[in-house]
């Protein structure tokens, strides 16, 4: 730990909570958690870490995120409130991985760009936002994404074009060795109107849907196909209200599991059990997850 922490300019936590950096509120201690200053202090911290074979996690801002009770053996590194610069020129858009996706879709709407709004109230960074292909009412982050720059475990940049990346639903194939670093788009500009009647119908049915007064990781299910929802699923299984501990099955939206306060990784890992048994039971279908998990052991999940 004392030769890492000569090695990082940035900030560094040791055993630091994960709680406290996902919107679930759990998660056990970090070894180490670590914002670095910029690329070179990322380059360097990389380099360490391979040197001393110590294995390395990275996250944006843990909006959708379940992290283990016991916490992760490892340097955990995020760059969501380093990696922060956003810049417009005309319809062409660059943005470092650690801007906030709200903050990047509230400036497009502003100059009339189209292509995000529908993603208005996504939480998370733009890095977690790539990973993960997010995306709501129809908007996906992909669909006007133009090139993408990583850093390698080495310390190598490299950029891809979207095309050399496969995005589908709530998926993509960059490799788990890669942190994102930045990425260029191309949007649309369209009439004023047009722009804040999709934003308002965005923003107006996930307030109408979602348990946003608590605690979650938004949706912990994919929807196994179009026009069947995960929620659908559990909701006909008779699970909403569900509890184990102060963790539960949102009333609201099935697939939404909440934390009501001290709600444990276990907890929730113990519903995504039960929800996936009484689906597979009911409907013949197994759900898979769309949250993304670290410090587990393999089989916590299957029913
Ligand atoms: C209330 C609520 C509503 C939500 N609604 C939606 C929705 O409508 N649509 C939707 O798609 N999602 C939704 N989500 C889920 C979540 O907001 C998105 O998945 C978001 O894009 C995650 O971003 P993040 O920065 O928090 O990523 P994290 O949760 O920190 O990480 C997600 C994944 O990305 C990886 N990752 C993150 N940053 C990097 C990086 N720089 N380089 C490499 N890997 C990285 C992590 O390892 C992890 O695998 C919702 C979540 C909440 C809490």
């Amino acid at each position: 730990m004392a030769e890492l922490r000569n090695t990082v300019q940035g900030s560094l936590l040791e055993n630091e909570p994960m709680a406290k950096h996902t919107s679930y509120g759990i998660g056990g201690p970090a070894w180490a958690y670590i914002t670095p200053n910029d690329k070179f202090d990322l380059q360097n911290i990389l380099h360490f870490a391979s040197a001393e074979n110590i294995q390395v996690y990275f996250v944006g801002s843990g909006s959708n995120l379940l992290v283990a009770d016991e916490g992760i053996d490892g340097i955990v590194i995020t760059l969501g409130k380093s990696f922060t610069h956003l810049e417009i020129n005309g319809s062409h858009i660059y943005a470092e991985t650690g801007v906030m996706l709200g903050r990047m879709v509230k400036e497009c709407i502003k100059r009339n760009l189209s292509g995000l709004e529908s993603m208005i109230g996504v939480p998370g960074t733009l890095g977690g936002a790539l990973i993960m292909n997010a995306g709501a009412f129809g908007g996906e982050i992909s669909n006007c994404l133009e090139k993408v720059e990583v850093m390698t475990l080495a310390g190598e940049l490299k950029k891809y074009s979207a095309n050399e990346i496969d995005f589908s639903y709530r998926h993509s194939t960059f490799r788990e060795d890669e942190i994102i670093i930045g990425a260029y788009f191309e949007l649309e500009e369209i009439d004023a109107d047009e722009i804040q009647e999709k934003r308002n119908s965005a923003s107006k049915g996930r307030k109408a849907n979602q348990p946003l007064r608590f605690r979650s990781a938004g949706s912990v299910f994919k929807n196994p196909k179009p026009g069947l929802a995960a929620g659908y699923l559990i909701d006909q299984a008779g699970l909403k209200g569900t509890r184990s501990g102060d963790a539960e099955i949102s009333e609201k939206h099935a697939n939404f599991f909440i934390n009501h306060g001290t709600a444990k990784a276990s907890d929730i890992a113990k519903l995504i059990r039960i929800a996936r048994k009484e689906v597979k039971e009911q409907f013949d279908v197994m759900l898979e997850l769309e949250i993304k998990t670290l410090g587990f052991k393999e089989d916590v999940f299957t029913p």
